[in-house]
């Protein structure tokens, strides 16, 4: 079954095109990448297929269904600039956060969320720092506490905007094991991401975007250097790099 269908979508801010008539399917099961310049659009994509702007036109079919139907199969990291990391709010806490099974915050957590969000915690390597407040972590251990909380909402899909931004090795490695795993489990994992030299060992399939979507599909067909400089246009030593190696 598709996990993400994608017809023609048009979004804009004020009258200037984001996006224009991108298609495209994601089968579920699958790691993929949304590469593209900034300002390509990346952010935005996510942000339509969660219904969080509107849209100029486009159908979006997510699990098989509506948005409305499987919101809560969905789980969210936005970019590391939408987030306040000064809230006052500790890790286990916000881990917990994941757990909520409705948006009724009236319910709360008994002793089995508390478990999943510590052992969602532990999956990331970050149990020990349970008692901090989270604008006192690295970036690498903030992002691995958002991507514990994705973990603690128990989801089939996520969708991960720049997890790899000003973030350290070690962090790097833990965060795409995990989505390697969760892959292997079936899940389906949408990740935003510009860094070129990583895209080809981290996904299985990439869309690549500039506003249009230039190419879909395996990285092997979509991570060619004509895409690539289709995508980048000329402000790319990189491609210079791939085509000498390649
Ligand atoms: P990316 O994530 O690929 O860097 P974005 O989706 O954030 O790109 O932005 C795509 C384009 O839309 C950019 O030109 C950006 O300036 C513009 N844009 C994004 N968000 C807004 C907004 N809230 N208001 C106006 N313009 C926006
Ligand atoms: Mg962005």
């Amino acid at each position: 079954m598709n996990a993400v269908e994608v017809k023609d979508l048009r979004v804009s801010y004020f009258g200037n095109e984001a996006l224009k008539k991108v298609d495209f399917t994601i089968s579920e099961g699958t790691l993929v990448g949304i590469i593209g310049p900034n300002g390509a659009g990346k952010s935005t994509l996510l942000k339509a297929i969660l219904n969080l702007i509107p849209k100029d036109s486009g159908e979006i079919n997510i699990l098989g269904s509506t948005l409305k139907e499987v919101r809560k199969r969905i789980a969210y990291v936005p970019q590391r600039s939408a987030i306040d990391w000064d809230f006052p709010i500790r890790v286990k806490e916000t881990v917990l956060i994941g757990t909520y099974p409705s948006i009724s915050l009236l319910k709360k957590p008994g002793r089995k969320e508390k478990e999943l969000a510590l052992k969602c915690l532990e999956k990331v390597d970050m149990l020990e720092f349970q008692d901090r407040q989270i604008g006192e972590l690295s970036g690498g251990q903030q992002q691995r506490v958002f991507l514990a909380r994705a973990l603690a909402q128990q989801t089939d899909l996520f969708l991960l905007d720049e997890p790899f931004v000003g973030i350290d090795v070690a962090s790097e490695e833990v965060i795409v094991r995990i989505l390697k795993e969760l892959r292997d489990e079936g899940k389906t994992i949408i990740v935003v991401h510009h860094d070129l030299s990583k895209a080809e060992k981290y996904f299985d399939e990439l869309l690549l975007l500039n506003k249009e979507l230039i190419s879909s599909g395996d990285v092997k067909e979509v991570f060619t250097p004509r895409n690539i400089a289709k995508a980048y246009g000329g402000q790319l030593s990189f491609l210079e790099e791939m085509v000498m190696t390649t």
